[in-house]
């Protein structure tokens, strides 16, 4: 029977997990000798002005459902706010680049994630470019190369973001819900830059739903995986990291006892782009996803 391959992607979102969130889980995976992908937020920190999203169907749901306050802090829900948000670039670039050092892909998650997640569908391409933009400087002036890889914030996607990643030249992105490597299309032109989707819903998807009871959100975890393909998981620093290290460790002592076989997100791009014919093309689409607010980029139709 074939070994079950899962890729573990790190969404980084606020100071706070950078801080805390990430340096807990680099320990982690050291500790299991685990290699995993971490997309930074680069730029400032506003999480504070995500409580915009109070009116919008669905959040306050969520932010009941996954105790907001208690899994961000109050002070990170005020950034932006009350005072101006952190640097989270100029803060900590230590941390990502140890990160770096220690085997992790690193790549570009976002310069503003509000910005890039309440906004990029409203904006212009000139804007796309320069808050993309952004994002590459800062990384290259933290990590002293350009970056080769992208996690768009809140998976929002459209043929703006796919064109300035195109213009980046990037190996490879990872913005959408899916289920397989492919190439995107939207409304009929193509891109280049290989899209590497989620292929597993996220923990806070999940957190306090009566149907899905935390002590069994692991074996749920593992019902999911699929056999000859690459799983993709994204955690979140702030989640993962810290409000359910604990649960993370204890799935991931399971995972290593199962012969899961961790693979990063780069491998899977290195492994899939040998063959470029044979990657199947596909709508990238926007749609709801359960226990998510608004809608986000997903793998739609394969296209001839
Ligand atoms: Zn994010």
């Amino acid at each position: 029977m074939p070994d079950l391959i899962l890729a573990l992607k790190v969404d980084v979102d606020t100071e706070r997990g950078t801080r805390l969130g990430v340096p807990a889980l680099a320990r982690a995976f050291d500790e299991l000798g685990v290699h995993a992908s971490f997309f930074f937020s680069l730029g400032p920190d506003n999480t504070g002005r995500a409580l915009r999203r109070v009116f919008r169907p669905g959040f306050l749901k969520k932010v009941k459902r996954t105790s907001v306050v208690s899994t961000y802090g109050m002070r990170t829900l005020l950034n932006g706010i009350l005072w101006p948000g952190p640097h989270i670039g100029a803060r900590h670039a230590h941390i990502m680049r140890a990160v770096r050092d220690a085997g992790h892909d690193v790549g570009i998650h976002c310069y503003d994630h509000i910005r890039w997640q309440d906004g990029l569908h409203r904006m212009r391409m000139g804007e796309v470019r320069r808050e993309f933009g952004r994002a590459r400087a800062e990384f290259e002036r933290v990590f002293g190369v350009p970056a080769t890889c992208a996690a768009a914030a809140g998976w929002q996607a459209d043929a703006q973001s796919l064109t300035a990643y195109d213009e980046a030249d990037l190996a490879y992105a990872s913005d959408t819900r899916g289920a397989c490597p492919f190439f995107p299309t939207v409304r009929g032109e193509r891109f280049r830059t290989l899209q590497i989707p989620s292929t597993l819903p996220t923990l806070d998807e999940l957190m306090g739903r009566p149907d899905y009871p935390e002590e069994s959100l692991a074996t749920h975890y593992f019902s999911l995986l699929r056999r000859n393909t690459v799983n993709v998981m994204t955690l979140h620093a702030e989640i993962e990291g810290m409000a359910k290290y604990a649960w993370f460790r204890e799935f991931l002592t399971r995972a290593m006892s199962m012969r899961v076989q961790f693979v990063t997100l780069a491998e899977v791009a290195r492994t899939t782009l040998v063959a470029p014919a044979a990657i199947p093309v596909h709508e990238l689409v926007l749609a709801e996803i359960d226990g998510r607010s608004g809608t986000l980029a997903v793998q739609g139709n394969a296209v001839a």
